[in-house]
Parts: C-alpha cells; sequence; structure tokens
C-alpha cells in the first residue's frame, strides 16, 4: 500500500553515530545540539526569532499564552484542522467562535472570519491545511484593520511560501510541529516563530517553567508560572540531522503537488483545490474533491494506494459543543476531499499510476 503519511528519517549511518555521540555524551538536556537545531531553524525559516519546543501544541500553548487568552475571551478558529489546533484553545478557558470553510479551497474563509468578529476576539487562528496557505493578503489586512493578532498554525505546511517567503515570518506568531508524520520530524518537536523580537523572552521563560536562562538559578524570581516546553538534545540532534534533508525531502512533496496539479485537470469526478493569491504550497498532502468519496477510497485501496480524508472536523466534538453553528462551506468541503499520496515516498511510477487509476474512473 502506497500510505498517505510516513516519517522521513535521514539515513542510518550518518543518523546513527550523532544519537549515540549525544546519548553517550554526558548531557542530553538542553544544549549544543539542541540549540543547533533552534539555529539551523532559523536559518531555514529566514527568522532569527524563532524558539524550538517540546510538540507544536506548545508552541500554539505559548502563542495563546502570550496574548493572556483566557476565560471570557473568544479565538476565530477553523474546524478543518488536526484536532490540536482546537483543544489547545480550549484549555485556555477561552471560547471557539468557527469561521467558514471556503469550500474551493479547504481553508478559513476571511470574509466569514471578518463577520464574526466581537469586542472579545483576542485571536485569530488560522491553519495552512495539508500544506496549502490561508488567504494571507486578506488575513494581514483583518488583522491590520483589527488590531487582533493572527496566529498561522503551519503544523502541516513546513516550506510552502507567501509573497516569496516560506511561511514563518509573517504573523505575530507561526507555529510548526515535528511530530512523527510531519515533513520534518524530530520524533515530537516542534516550533515557534515570532515577528516581533519581544515576544522572544517572555516566550523563553514560558518554555521553562517561568525561570530566566540568563540569571542563575539562585537569582531568579518567576513571576508567571511556566511550562515544561523546551527540547532536549537527543531530540536537537534528530533535529539537526533531518534538517539537513529537509528541503530535499519538500521538493520532493512539491514536485509530486505540482505533477498531479496538471494532470488531474480536467479528470471527471475530481475538482482541484484552489491555492489563494500569492501562496504556494508544499503539498503535505495531496487534497482533491471527488464525487462518490467512498467509492473513489475504495477504487484506490484495491489498487494499493492510500485515500482519505484523514481529519475530523473538529467542531462536532462533544467539548466543543458550546461553539456549534451553522458553517455551509465546511458541510460542503467535508463531504467530497479527500488525500492522494505525494510525500517524498511516492515515486514517479508511483504518481503516474496514482493518476491513471483516477482517469480509468470508479
Ligand atoms: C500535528 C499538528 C499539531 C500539533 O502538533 P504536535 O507536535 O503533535 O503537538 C497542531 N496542528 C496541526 C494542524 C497539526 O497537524
Amino acid at each position: 500500500m502506497i500510505p498517505l503519511v510516513k516519517p522521513y528519517m535521514a539515513p542510518r549511518e550518518e543518523l546513527i553515530p550523532k544519537i549515540e555521540e549525544v546519548l553517550y555524551s554526558g548531557y542530553i538536556a538542553e544544549g549544543e545540539a539542541a540549540w543547533k537545531f533552534e539555529n539551523n531553524l532559523r536559518a531555514f525559516l529566514g527568522n532569527p526569532n524563532t524558539l524550538a519546543v517540546q510538540s507544536g501544541t506548545a508552541a500554539l500553548h505559548i502563542a495563546l499564552l502570550l496574548l493572556n487568552v483566557g476565560p471570557g475571551d473568544e479565538v476565530i478558529s477553523t474546524p478543518m484542522t488536526s484536532e490540536p489546533t482546537n483543544t489547545v484553545i480550549a484549555i485556555t478557558g477561552a471560547r471557539i467562535v468557527w469561521g467558514d470553510i471556503n469550500p474551493n479551497t479547504g481553508l478559513l474563509d476571511p470574509d466569514s472570519v471578518r463577520k464574526k468578529i466581537t469586542e472579545r476576539t483576542k485571536a485569530i487562528m488560522l491553519v495552512h491545511y495539508a500544506g496549502m496557505v490561508c488567504d494571507m493578503d486578506r488575513f494581514n489586512k483583518i488583522s491590520d484593520e483589527t488590531g487582533i493578532p493572527v496566529i498561522e498554525d503551519a503544523a502541516h505546511s513546513l516550506g510552502a511560501k507567501y509573497d516569496g517567503r516560506v511561511v514563518g515570518s509573517n504573523s505575530r506568531f507561526t507555529c510548526f510541529s515535528f511530530q512523527a508524520i510531519k515533513q520534518l520530524t524530530t520524533v515530537d518537536g516542534g516550533a515557534i516563530a515570532f515577528n516581533n523580537a519581544e515576544d522572544v523572552f517572555p516566550a523563553r521563560k514560558l518554555r521553562w517553567f517561568g525561570l530566566d536562562k540568563n540569571v542563575s538559578r539562585l537569582d531568579n524570581d518567576i513571576t508567571r508560572a511556566g511550562y515544561k516546553y523546551g527540547i532536549n538534545n537527543l531530540t536537537g540532534v534528530i533535529g539537526v540531522v533531518n534538517l539537513a534533508h529537509t528541503q530535499s525531502v519538500l521538493d520532493r512533496y512539491i514536485s509530486n503537488g505540482k505533477f498531479y496539479d496538471a494532470a488531474l485537470r480536467n479528470v471527471p469526478g475530481v475538482t482541484l483545490v484552489q491555492y489563494c493569491p500569492r501562496t504556494e504550497p508544499s503539498y503535505w498532502l495531496y487534497t482533491i474533491k471527488v464525487s462518490d468519496r467512498e467509492g473513489f477510497c475504495k477504487m484506490m485501496e484495491s489498487k494499493g494506494i492510500a485515500a482519505s480524508p484523514l481529519h475530523h472536523r473538529s467542531d462536532t466534538h462533544s467539548v466543543f459543543a458550546d461553539s456549534k453553528c451553522e458553517l455551509p462551506g465546511m458541510d460542503e468541503w467535508y463531504r467530497s476531499y479527500v488525500h492522494i499520496p505525494c510525500g517524498w515516498w511516492v515515486k514517479d511510477e508511483d504518481r503516474e499510476a496514482i493518476v491513471s487509476a483516477i482517469k480509468r474512473g470508479w
């Protein structure tokens, strides 16, 4: 079966000796390897104000904490995502207000978000779902006009671009995940990139119990309780070695994605997804809309190709019952969207077989 997701690990000969070195170095907590990963990530993102953290969820949590989001506040978010985007909002005590999805893009619709802004709106949470970048021209405008900060959940979209630059320096916060199945993995890990250098210091403290690492333990005074959200040297070294391959890994996702963009045009039963202006997806999952999705997935499976919608819409979970509202765009999208394999493991002959299977119909 050609899977939808698969972790990329650097070659054993390269990775294992480095892991051994760290494990027996006598220093496995946050140190040189962790800092090196963080620095290399800054270079990759072109943003020096980036911190490595324990997970994508931790990155999102830090963003919400820095905005002091809590009970009585509202965060406008998208139901079309992986659950942590929204569970992390729920744990702050804030109320989620669902924006609707544009059924042509699968992404949060700026017009819907604008209509849902109230005096309680503390943040707008965007997800660059499946590697496709939201309509940032319009979200930037909304944020500039209202002063409401945007958090970009870029867990699916490392290496995707807006305005010619990789995502990670547009909004006040951009959050990444290096969990097992993301384009870059450190087994578990994440990062938060800021476009405001002033957010870095308080974020560092929240990452480490509220302590200031520049001051000795004895001279420290915790003013706000923080978390254990940093990374260790093992995570760091895996990150350093895997990140060195990330551009070529991403290039393969992108090459496969562009191949499908061209090859699946005008295929009966298939509707391509539209990409927002001035954005370039990094195709974590290739997304299309199909008629008779169940039949489509069965046909693909019978040919050894995984195909599935993968994500459960967030708004139907009981924990978010308070936020329930009509979302016609989401309903429309949810009926027909599906993912097909697109990642680094999909070879030329695989993608050709995938296209011919689809062209033969279901
Ligand atoms: C994976 C993921 C996260 C959470 O990342 P973790 O590193 O698993 O905490 C958040 N948002 C989205 C959209 C994700 O896919």
